[in-house]
């Protein structure tokens, strides 16, 4: 089976729109697709309808703080009318919404004006993200490209993790609505050995169910450790691109580095 469970829309920091989305996940030959835009659902409400063959569960990429230090926990096979959920992504908004207005702040402070303004019209109808200021900052000209921005404006303390819960609150967010929580990208946090492991047990201790062992293309040995990992801890499989944009080979959709031959699938969790 072909699918992708992390992917990116205009709901959040993504390049195309839901519908375009789709089309394109389609024609990838995707089969089972969750959409896991940053704190949003408003994807799903925009959604055209699916073409045969293409199944779409419900999903989110929850913002969460651990040990100070920003960490994302996908939620899948959500009931997305869910109350529980309703008010979890008013409170997420909240909190992107007054992390946004800091960031602002602090870029002023270091000469870059109307930046609120700015990441707000890159963001459109989506809640304002970093990379919609990166988006700004290369606009106005005052970074080459976004990789540039975040290197030396957004990357450390211009987005504080304090602004998000914790990994016990997001978790029973994501089990009040019906769904699976997956630890995102876990190689993506620049953790040691040591401390990616007891961030895994965190996760596990809250109720995470699952690890997402395959981001997109990765090496073979990235895969093991991370699927050796995975078993250490009592958590299933799951992979996906982190698509946001056509045309970046390493996140495309639905074209993933294989999942390790044994191990508990996620879906297996709901199907
Ligand atoms: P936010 O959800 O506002 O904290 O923004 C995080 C998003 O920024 C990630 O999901 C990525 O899409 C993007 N991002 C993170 N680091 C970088 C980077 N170094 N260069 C470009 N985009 C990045
Ligand atoms: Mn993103
Ligand atoms: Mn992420
Ligand atoms: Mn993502």
């Amino acid at each position: 089976m072909r699918f992708d469970l992390h992917t990116h829309t205009t709901a959040s920091d993504g390049l195309l729109t839901p519908a375009a989305l789709v089309e394109a996940a389609h024609a990838a030959g995707i089969e089972l697709l969750a959409i896991t835009d940053h704190d949003a659902i408003d994807a799903y409400a925009a959604l055209p309808p699916l073409p045969p063959g293409l199944h779409v569960i419900g999903g989110i990429e929850l913002s969460t703080a651990y040990n100070g230090g920003g960490v994302h926990v996908v939620g899948l096979n959500l009931a997305l009318g869910s109350d529980a959920l309703m008010q979890a992504l008013a409170s997420q908004r909240q909190a992107r919404s007054a992390r946004a207005e800091r960031i602002a702040e602090r870029l002023h402070k270091r000469g870059i004006v109307d930046a609120l303004a700015g990441a707000a019209r890159h963001a459109g109808d989506a809640a304002i993200g970093r990379p919609h200021f990166a988006a700004y900052l290369v606009e106005i000209g005052a970074c080459v490209d976004a990789e540039a921005a975040f290197r030396k404006y957004l990357a450390r303390d211009l987005a504080p993790a304090s602004a998000w819960p914790s990994l016990a609150t997001i978790i029973e967010w994501i089990r009040a609505a019906g769904g699976v929580a997956v630890l995102a990208h876990p190689g993506k946090y620049g953790l040691t050995r040591k401390r990616l492991d007891e961030l895994t047990a965190a996760f596990r201790a809250a109720g995470g169910a699952a690890l997402e062992v395959v981001s997109g293309l990765q090496r073979p040995d990235v895969t093991r450790d991370l699927a050796a990992l995975a078993e250490r801890h009592g958590l299933a499989l799951s992979a996906g691109s982190d698509f946001h944009q056509p045309g970046q080979a390493w996140a495309a959709l639905g074209r993933l580095a294989p999942l390790p031959p044994s191990g508990r699938r996620v879906w297996e969790l709901w199907q």
